[in-house]
């Protein structure tokens, strides 16, 4: 098989991998996103009891468990819950709000997936599904990977594999395996979903 060369590979195609490939591929950058999985998105779809709680108007950095708490403060500063909003409108999706600020698709969470779908697709970012990772090498410039579709080659390489729950959709320790081969630091997980209020324990 030939190898392929993307500007940009992103690895999951769950709401941090969709998000990351339109992103890029608005910014003029050729796009790959591989999944293992046989759909996108699957936790998306289960997200809010299958309504999606898309944002929350009342996020502000300190509803963030960190170790290092500046971490999110220029995330949230440049992307904020209305831009999203605003994103969400534009596709024409009905929402309701709950309480405190807690926004919800008025249907379903599909229309969430669809959109960062059909964004993608916009951007000209390829979605590649049932598509596995064999290895993954540093190579000049860029990585190398070898996957069930062939060669691939990137200059940059985004690992958004998500969390371990819930591995019956498609979760896996993928991404620190792959923290751990090329040198960075990985901290013991723990289980980070809690009920809101968040408090650290
Ligand atoms: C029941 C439930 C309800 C939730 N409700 C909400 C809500 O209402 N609002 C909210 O904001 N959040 C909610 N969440 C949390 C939210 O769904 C997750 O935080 C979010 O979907 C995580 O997105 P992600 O892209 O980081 O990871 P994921 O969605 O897990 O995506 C990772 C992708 O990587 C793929 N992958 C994994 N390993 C490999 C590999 N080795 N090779 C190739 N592909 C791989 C997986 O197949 C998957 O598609 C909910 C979560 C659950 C479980």
């Amino acid at each position: 098989m030939n190898t392929a060369s993307y500007d940009v590979i992103i690895i999951g195609a769950g709401a941090a991998g969709l998000m990351c490939a339109l992103t890029a591929g608005y910014r003029g950058r050729s796009v790959l996103v591989i999944d293992h999985a046989n759909k996108p998105g699957k936790k998306i779809l289960m997200s809010g009891g299958g309504r999606c709680n898309f944002t929350n108007l009342n996020s502000t950095p300190a509803n963030f468990l960190s170790d290092n708490p500046h971490y999110c403060i220029s995330a949230l500063k440049r992307y904020t819950p209305q831009h999203f909003l605003d994103l969400v409108e534009r596709h024409g999706i009905e929402h309701e709000e709950k309480a405190a600020g807690q926004l919800f698709c008025k249907d379903s969470s599909k229309e969430i997936l669809d959109m960062l779908l059909t964004e993608c697709e916009w951007a000209g970012a390829e979605v590649r599904l049932k598509t596995s990772v064999k290895t993954i090498s540093g190579v000049d410039h860029g990585y190398q990977l070898q996957t069930s579709s062939g060669t691939l080659t990137c200059e940059s390489l985004v690992i958004a594999c998500g969390g371990l729950s819930i591995p019956t959709m498609g979760a896996t320790g993928f991404g620190y395996d792959i923290a751990k081969q090329f040198g960075l630091a990985v901290l013991p997980t723990r289980a980070g979903w809690c009920p809101s209020p968040c408090t650290r324990s």
